[in-house]
């Protein structure tokens, strides 16, 4: 713990690389664990892919309504922690869609899967707010399917997500893994861009391997930010 925060006050930039854990304790299921929200269903990959939305577009807009929104939801202390490093020297790229770091106040985001508040429609291309999407999957000006800016399965990147992202792994000196195990591709495969000398800290749940010279915090993300001055 403290020499987390050694390595952070030190650090000339801090590279943040975020996932569901950081947002589950502000009340956001984490569909990837044991008991969150797709155990004993369907797999995520058929339900959130391309393919469904097109297939499906009613089925898929009323599971990612009742699923994915959580409009109340307000950021923890970890993603005011990291907008308050983020402001003078870090980034956070985050997979989540929950759009809770913009929320923290951040202004050094990536979101690397997209955020569920911005919407548009499909046909026309034209932006729609959120809150029309949740009352209808059809846009109202041309019948055109509605859909948030997420990244879906069977869908790629952004390439200037992706091209900014590595900008800001080979730009960190100290880069903090924080809830997630890092198992989705091509987001686990950015760590492959950082410096050799970069210092990989994970906290997270879990233990993950951080290899020989890095630092594993295992235990509650919130809890040990929260020791973070
Ligand atoms: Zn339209």
């Amino acid at each position: 713990m403290d020499e987390l925060q050694q390595l952070i006050d030190q650090a000339q930039q801090v590279t943040f690389l975020t996932g569901a854990g950081v947002s589950t304790a502000s009340g956001i299921p984490d569909y990837r664990s044991k008991t969150g929200l797709y155990a004993g269903r369907q797999r995520p990959e058929e339900l959130l892919s391309h393919d469904y939305f097109v297939a499906h577009p009613d089925k898929f807009w009323q599971f990612v309504k009742q699923s994915l929104y959580f409009p109340e939801a307000q950021p923890n202390i970890i993603h005011q922690k990291m907008a308050q490093i983020a402001a003078t020297k870090g980034q956070v790229i985050t997979q989540n869609i929950d759009g809770l770091d913009h929320k923290a106040g951040n202004q050094q985001v990536i979101e690397f899967h997209g955020n569920l508040y911005q919407t548009y429609c499909t046909q026309c291309q034209k932006d729609v707010p959120w809150q029309e999407y949740l009352a209808d999957y059809r846009h109202p000006d041309c019948g055109g399917f509605l859909r948030p800016r997420i990244v879906l399965y069977g869908e790629g990147i952004n390439e200037q997500v992706v091209q900014k992202s590595v900008r800001a792994i080979q730009q960190a000196d100290v880069i903090i893994v924080v809830g997630t195990s890092f198992q989705v591709y091509p987001f686990a495969g950015l760590l492959q861009y950082r410096q050799p000398q970069a210092k990989l800290v994970a906290v997270n749940k879990t233990p993950l391997d951080v290899g020989q010279h890095g630092l594993m915090l295992t235990g509650d993300a919130a809890h040990i930010f929260a020791q973070l001055h």
